[in-house]
């Protein structure tokens, strides 16, 4: 009896201990915004070294620094902000270039699609069916494809 007592109460426990965590875990996923990009990444670091930097700035002043300290530590982190912010125009660029090939692809997707022969894509839906077919494969309405007719 002992053991399955003690085998019970262990799951219990870590359980117990367990639960806040997994709540904890769960609210801060669906907390998280869905478009964490590389971008917002670096503003939000870009940030913190702002505010570690006027951490530093206060515990400065509070006389909590001696001043080659407080130099040293204010470098580090102006120069981690420039690099933040460097590596933040140049995701800049990227998302620029991103938005160009999108446009790219989109194009070449919508070529694509005018090439396909007109009893492939669905009137009703616009599905695309990769064979010819009489009904569509989405979505059920009749197509434009009369082969199977002949
Ligand atoms: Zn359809």
């Amino acid at each position: 009896m002992f053991p399955l007592f003690g085998l019970l109460a262990a799951v219990g426990m870590a359980a117990f201990v367990a639960m806040p965590l997994l709540a904890r875990e769960g609210a801060s996923a669906s907390t998280l915004p869905v478009d964490v990009t590389p971008l917002a990444d670096l503003k939000r670091r870009r940030l913190v070294v702002y505010e570690n930097l006027k951490d530093l700035e206060f515990e400065y002043q509070a006389g909590k620094l001696a001043a080659p300290d407080y130099e040293s530590l204010r470098q580090n982190y102006l120069g981690e902000a420039a690099t933040l912010m460097a590596a933040s125009q140049e995701a800049e660029q990227l998302k620029e270039i991103d938005a160009v090939l999108e446009h790219e692809i989109a194009a070449r997707r919508a070529s694509r699609r005018d090439r396909l022969p007109k009893d492939y894509v669905c009137p009703k839906c616009g599905f695309e069916n990769p064979l010819p077919v009489k009904f569509c494969g989405e979505c059920g309405a009749k197509t434009t494809h009369r082969s199977s007719l002949t």
